[in-house]
């Protein structure tokens, strides 16, 4: 790789700042980069396919390798929705209250052992002809109600495996230091960071 630049397919700048921190592990000498061009139409019906969707169109604007993520809540009894549509579940708008809301709605009737559920989150990266995607998933059940103020979107009504009986909390109530370490973006970071190594 001869340009030391990767650019980052969002133009978020906590985005940018959470992945120079996880790329600054592996690969130091890489400078993370915003993107500040054309958004592609994310018309994608997987994950991967809208996080290559989004690579793509950075690395084909900008000539330098490009990172892009993808990421929502499925849900089994769902069939795996929202999923790509997690963020527009109640409608057009990102609102994040009615999302939730509409979600605990449909599952109203639906018992504990059938409100199983995953967060994904899928990383395109792109260089060159070289295209590689990665996932991480984070599993665990819907609560009833949706409960704490941090993380966003979801966080509030998911419940993820491995809590202690007795004493588990949703993410809502998890701090971001314990989300960090565990959730569906960390793993997808971890799968990602071999791939960074080889570039
Ligand atoms: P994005 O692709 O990272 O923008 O995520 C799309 C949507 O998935 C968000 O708007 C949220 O509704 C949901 N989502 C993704 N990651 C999380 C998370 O860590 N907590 C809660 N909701 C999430």
């Amino acid at each position: 790789m001869s340009d030391r630049r990767i650019v980052l397919a969002t133009h978020n700048p906590h985005k940018v700042a959470e992945y120079r921190s996880i790329v600054g592990v592996t690969r130091p000498d890489l400078e993370v980069v915003g993107y500040d061009g054309p958004e592609p139409i994310e018309d994608g019906v997987t994950f991967a396919e809208n996080a290559l969707i989004k690579a793509r169109a950075a690395a084909a604007h900008t000539g330098l390798a490009a990172i892009a993520d993808d990421s929502g809540i499925c849900v089994d009894v769902l069939g795996g929705a929202p999923g790509v549509f997690s963020a527009y579940w109640a409608g057009h708008a990102k609102d994040a209250t009615a999302n939730l809301e509409l979600l605990l709605d449909q599952l109203a009737d639906i018992p504990d052992p059938h409100r199983t559920a995953h967060f994904v989150t899928t990383i395109a990266l792109v260089a060159g002809d070289e295209e590689h995607v990665v996932e991480g998933r984070w599993p665990g059940r819907l609560a009833h109600a949706p409960s704490g103020t941090g993380g966003f979107g979801y966080d509030p009504i998911f419940i993820p495996d491995g809590q202690e009986p007795g004493s588990e909390r949703p993410v809502g109530e998890w701090t971001a230091e314990e989300k960090n370490a565990d959730s569906h973006r960390a793993r997808a970071f971890a799968a990602l960071a071999p791939l960074l190594s080889r570039l």
